[in-house]
């Protein structure tokens, strides 16, 4: 009887997780930097005056996963904890896959420094904003593209990218550290 109910409990929880999982991972949503009721934890930048109870440019680093970066902002909203990445360029209809990747890294960081699930964080461009939620599928993403940088730090691959103007122009890999643009451009 109690395992029937484990395994109900199990069934619906997955049924749950997939629905969520089917959900668009972001919305576009009113440019703003802050949250009502939030009050800033982080701030990625020194400050001659500072504030007690926030951090200030401290590079914030996850053995668990390998990761270390800075957001631009952490928020703190209750019990939760929301990074915030601003950008200098534009973006109309989605968030780029370069910021939505680099806010998933966060995600990481964050749970593995503060101990606790990030549900959510915000991608805030020049001209609008995205709310980007903590999808497994993104973090699987995330797990992927690391295992290949990892692979080609080891220097056993070279991912499949055909390096072209309009793809590479922005890059800031470009005639810095990808061998890819720098064997094609010789
Ligand atoms: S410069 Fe290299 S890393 Fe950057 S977009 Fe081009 S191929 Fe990709």
């Amino acid at each position: 009887m109690i395992l029937n109910i484990i395994f109900l409990f199990f069934t619906i929880y997955l049924l749950i997780q997939s629905i969520i999982e089917q959900r668009p991972f972001y919305k576009k949503m009113k440019r703003s930097i802050g949250f009502r009721g939030g009050k800033i934890i982080y701030i990625d930048k020194p400050q001659e005056v500072k504030e007690k109870g926030v951090i200030y440019g401290k590079l914030l680093k996850s053995d668990k996963y390998g990761l270390s970066g800075k957001p631009d902002y952490i928020y703190q909203l209750g019990e939760e904890l929301i990074p915030i990445e601003l950008k200098s360029s534009q973006a109309e209809d989605s968030p780029y896959y370069k910021d939505v990747m680099q806010l998933v890294a966060y995600f990481l960081i964050i749970e593995d420094v503060y101990q606790k699930r990030v549900k959510r964080g915000r991608v805030v461009y020049k001209n609008s904003m995205f709310e980007v939620y903590n999808r497994r599928s993104l973090r699987k993403e995330l797990f992927n593209i690391l295992k290949q940088m990892k692979k080609m730090q080891e220097g056993n691959y070279l991912p499949e990218v055909n390096p072209s103007y309009a793809l590479c122009r922005f890059c800031p890999c470009k005639e810095t550290v990808c061998e890819i643009y720098k064997n094609t451009s010789k």
